[in-house]
């Protein structure tokens, strides 16, 4: 077991069974909230059971998905809690990837202003990312996570062996986040990735904890995304309109495939404003090619991922906020492009196809 300690949080990286007993003796709760999708509550909740060592729970169980992360959720969510008439010394765990993280996050931070919360991350996404940090939320109109908080869980329990149930698919769009980890703040990181051809033979604890040390200085250093902490958004202005608007079509994209395209989008612009080198730009290219194919993306939509990404929560004013990289492990926050040029990047996207 690895335990990485935040300021006010401690991650446990290992087993969940010796993270949860190491966790109990520090304070004692009411009663125990479950909240679980319907595969993590296949998948998931058997091993939680089993650290449990027979704690009683309640299980509130949601539909999986992206699309699920909205107001009306929520309010099933509250309603269950009221139900079950948790108290203000409950203690909620979220059990399943970034949705449930966010969402149920918020709902726990909110009910009864705030009970007590962890974070049990299943998918690699929200094992590297989506469940450090303390941003929760949902998503609004169409515009993903525009409402939410910054509360910070009373820990994280990283357990690989939730990832053996997890597709490949997922795997692959979790993997987008370890990428952007190496390519904003260490280099060393990246050189290991790009190696990287198979994803089913990558030994994915080895690249999780230099992740979570990343995300974590980046956190510690700037907690409410007044500075360093943009740098996480590199690859996400252009990628989250992109996976916005894929979200209300019949193909929708992952979060980390949809990051994979924005991160090829801004590493152009990233060149383009003379931060990064032709040489780099094309390797990171052609390694996003390689292990995420290549999206068609309809020119005829690019007006809609403009507007959508004029909702962005992080521009200041009408500009539209970039963080864009420089020679890997490099990153420049607080950049802005023209429309011409943000349509110009996604046409270089366009154009890699073939
Ligand atoms: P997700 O939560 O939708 O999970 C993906 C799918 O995998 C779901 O169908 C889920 O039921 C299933 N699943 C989860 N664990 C499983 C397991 N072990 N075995 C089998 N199936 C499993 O998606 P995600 O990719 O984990 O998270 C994406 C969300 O995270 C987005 O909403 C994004 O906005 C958010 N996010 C938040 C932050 C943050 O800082 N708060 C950062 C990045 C992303």
């Amino acid at each position: 077991m690895q335990t990485i300690a935040l300021s006010d949080y401690t991650i446990y990286v290992g087993p969940i069974e010796t993270g949860w007993q190491e966790f109990l003796t520090r304070k004692k709760y009411t009663q125990i909230l479950v909240i679980a999708d319907e595969n993590t509550q296949t998948h998931c909740l058997p091993l939680l059971i089993r650290a449990l060592n027979g704690q009683a729970f309640d299980l509130i169980h949601i539909p999986a998905g992206e699309q699920h992360k909205h107001i009306g959720t929520c309010q099933h969510i509250w309603q269950q809690m009221l139900n079950v008439g948790l108290d203000r010394q409950a203690l909620v765990i979220n059990l399943g990837g970034g949705v449930i993280g966010d969402m149920g996050g918020f709902c726990a931070s909110t009910y009864k202003r705030g009970v007590d919360f962890v974070q049990v991350p299943t998918t690699l996404l929200s094992q590297v990312d989506a469940s450090i940090g303390g941003k929760l939320g949902i998503d609004f109109g169409m515009v993903k996570n525009s409402i939410g908080v910054f509360c910070n869980p009373k820990a994280v329990f990283i357990d690989p062996a939730f990832l053996t149930t997890l597709s490949t698919r997922e795997l692959r769009s979790g993997f987008a986040e370890i990428i952007k980890h190496g390519l904003i703040q260490d280099a060393a990181q990246w050189a290991t990735i790009k190696g990287i051809s198979q994803l089913d033979t990558v030994d994915w604890p080895k690249l999780i904890v230099p992740s979570l040390l990343i995300k974590k200085h980046v956190v510690e250093v700037d907690p409410f995304e007044r500075g360093l902490r943009k740098a996480l958004n590199f690859g996400h202005t252009i990628g989250h309109a992109v996976e916005s608007f894929a979200l209300e079509t019949s193909e929708p994209l992952l979060h980390g495939e949809a990051i994979a395209i924005g991160m090829v989008c801004e590493a152009w612009l990233s060149q383009q404003q003379g931060f990064l080198s032709t040489a780099d730009l094309e390797e990171i290219s052609a390694f996003f090619i390689q292990i995420y194919g290549h999206e068609v993306l309809d020119e005829a939509n690019f007006a809609a991922y403009l507007h959508l990404m004029g909702n962005d929560k992080k521009n200041e004013g009408k500009k539209i906020n970039f963080s864009l990289i420089g020679a890997p492990g490099q990153v420049h926050i607080n950049c802005s492009a023209d429309a011409d040029t943000i349509f110009a990047s996604l046409r270089y996207y366009q154009q890699l196809a073939g």
